[in-house]
């Protein structure tokens, strides 16, 4: 008798690489649960513009709406379905793969997709930030430009999407100061000279919730502390891998592939620091829907 299963696949994250797999399996005929912690493409609804996916996109948002209707459809023929949740563990056994919410729900299916890409640094992962009970920062790339104008803004770290949110908001009226340690002076090449920008080396960087906002001390590299207080803190320190548990971790806290248990396949962003495209991500996640579909194949497997 075969095992009594939730579905035939079972879907962590509902980017691109997660919509991916779920539309692919659903051609297929097999049956799908997809579970997404936030929204159906949340990471694209940042994305000002695009221009390396095909299909003439030309915003993340208009991405993610057609994602979310592509599972809807499938939805509606009854073969995927969209749980929201959040994923803490994942488990591959000889006969079964194991998804596990953070209600107690835990699904199984004949094989996991697990695409949950890379999330925002928090303080805690940044050795030169100290911001005590201030465990999380909301990312610049996040932020609307409405909500930043007339305010003072320090943005904690120079990584890649500063360039971008200057460039997807050309007449936004803002002005960040951004610290960073010198490990990030590279990446500050394209956003030199900007009107918009104070860029500050800093050695180390406390922050404190107060009543005003926040109070900023800055230690800067050959002594002396600035002190000030802002509206707002973003955080833009880089990004990490959203592993779930139960999956075999790599030094760089990636997931490969090719050492999961054979049941729990990774797609996208959360298989590797390149290659990060949602072109990418869709190829890995219909790939990785194939792969137990062609092992139930007699003879393809
Ligand atoms: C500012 C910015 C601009 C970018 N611009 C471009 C661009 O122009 N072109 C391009 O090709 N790429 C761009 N990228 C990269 C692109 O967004 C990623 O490569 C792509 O989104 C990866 O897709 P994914 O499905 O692997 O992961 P994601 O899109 O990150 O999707 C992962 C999903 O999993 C969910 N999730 C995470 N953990 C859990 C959990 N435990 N349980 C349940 N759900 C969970 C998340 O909520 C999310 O919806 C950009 C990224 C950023 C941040």
């Amino acid at each position: 008798m075969s095992p009594s299963w939730d579905a035939d696949l079972l879907v962590v994250g509902a980017g691109p690489a997660g919509v991916a797999a779920a539309v692919m399996a659903s051609s297929l005929r097999m049956t799908c649960v997809v579970v997404e912690a936030e929204e159906v493409g949340a990471k694209l609804r940042a994305i000002g513009a695009l221009e390396n996916v095909p299909g003439g996109w030309s915003t993340g948002a208009a991405l993610a709406e057609a994602l979310a209707g592509d599972l809807a459809r499938h939805q509606e023929l009854g073969r995927v379905s969209v749980l929201s949740g959040r994923v803490v563990r994942v488990a591959g056994h000889d006969d079964r793969a194991e998804v596990a919410l953070d209600d107690g729900r835990v699904l199984t299916a004949s094989a996991a997709v697990v695409a949950t890409g890379v999330t925002a640094l928090a303080p805690e992962d940044a050795p030169w930030v100290e911001a005590g009970e201030t465990r999380w920062l909301p990312p610049l790339w996040w932020a609307a430009a409405g909500d930043l104008e007339g305010r003072r803004v320090v943005v904690l770290g120079a990584d890649r999407p500063l360039g971008t949110w200057l460039r997807a908001h050309p007449r936004a009226k803002v002005h960040f100061d951004v610290l960073f340690p010198e490990a990030d002076r590279y990446k500050t090449d394209e956003v030199a000279g900007n009107p918009r920008l104070g860029l500050d080396i800093v050695d180390r960087v406390t922050i404190a919730p107060v009543p005003e906002g926040f109070r900023i001390s800055a230690w800067r590299p050959g002594g002396g502390v600035h002190n000030f207080v802002v509206d707002t803190v973003l955080g833009n320190m880089g990004s990490k891998p959203a592993a779930v548990p139960g999956l075999v971790v790599g030094a760089d806290g990636y997931c490969p592939p090719e050492e999961q248990h054979p049941r729990v396949l990774v797609a996208g962003d959360l298989k590797g620091a390149r290659m990060q495209r949602i072109a990418v991500a869709m190829g890995d996640g219909s790939r990785a829907a194939l792969e137990p579909y062609y092992r139930a194949q007699p003879g393809l497997g």
